[in-house]
């Protein structure tokens, strides 16, 4: 069985005084959590450190982007080995915001290469796909997202230490979540994907989150599809809430 992963992406939003009542909300909900789901947040960089000495030690803290490869002349980046030397495993890689904004503009080529470094680093990798709302409506869900992986697949054959979080861009802090059905439908043919390219046992194995306006009226429902195996909560992770969507695997 795969354990089910709630990963919560604060993006660039916070400053300390509302990441501390934040991070005491999660540490004081009523909620027990249990050891049936891996939780993960991903502060903004800067307080990566701030927040893991606060927070409680059985979430993982997470990183929302790193450098393609190690240290060196690179101003203003940071590298994987920092990441996994100052103590974090996970970092979030191609995320769509970073996939589409026209300042950043990563590539599946970029997001590929920066995958395969931080694996090789020692980092495990919540590996962003999906399709924009074109796409969809042009009946190219599917394509897209195989593109995203075969840009990886290109890169990495060891693909243990990724989980994949199907982010529908038209859902993203749009209010407008996949239905279930949406949802269960794109992650098979994600799995389906994986078990035809890579192998059947990775396909079975891997994780794969979904994220989209996901909140805790919707994580229940979504949450009962058989290939959803989790979420990546944007907004709905800034708030106590958050502790109720990554009670959802129950
Ligand atoms: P929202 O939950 O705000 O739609 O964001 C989802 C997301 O992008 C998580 O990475």
């Amino acid at each position: 069985p795969r354990k089910f992963i709630v990963g919560g992406n604060w993006k660039c939003n916070g400053d300390r005084p509302s990441i501390n009542a934040l991070v005491q909300a999660l540490n004081t909900g009523e909620s027990a959590i249990g050891s049936g789901v891996e939780v993960v947040v991903a502060p903004p960089m800067l307080y990566g450190d701030y927040a893991r000495g606060l927070l409680r030690p059985d979430f993982g803290v997470a990183f929302q982007n790193c450098w393609t490869g190690g240290n060196g002349a690179f101003t203003g980046e940071v590298s994987a080995n920092m990441i996994k030397d100052a103590g974090f495993d996970w970092v979030i890689l191609g995320h769509s915001e970073r996939r589409s904004l026209p300042e950043i503009m990563e590539t599946d080529a970029t997001v590929a290469t920066k995958t395969a470094y931080a694996l090789k680093a020692g980092l495990k990798v919540i590996l962003c796909i999906g399709e924009t709302l074109d796409a969809r409506q042009s009946g190219k869900t599917d394509e897209v997202n195989a593109r995203q992986l075969a840009a990886v697949a290109e890169k990495v054959s060891d693909w243990s230490n990724i989980v994949i979080a199907y982010e529908p861009v038209w859902a993203i802090g749009t209010g407008v979540v996949a239905t279930p059905e949406q949802a269960q439908e794109t992650h098979a043919q994600i799995r389906k994907w994986l078990a035809e390219n890579l192998s059947p046992q990775v396909a079975q194995q891997m994780r794969i989150m979904y994220g989209g306006s996901a909140n805790a009226a919707n994580a229940d429902s979504l949450a009962k599809q058989p290939d959803v195996d989790g979420f990546l909560v944007g907004g709905a992770s800034l708030k106590p809430e958050f502790l109720k969507i990554a009670e959802s695997w129950k």
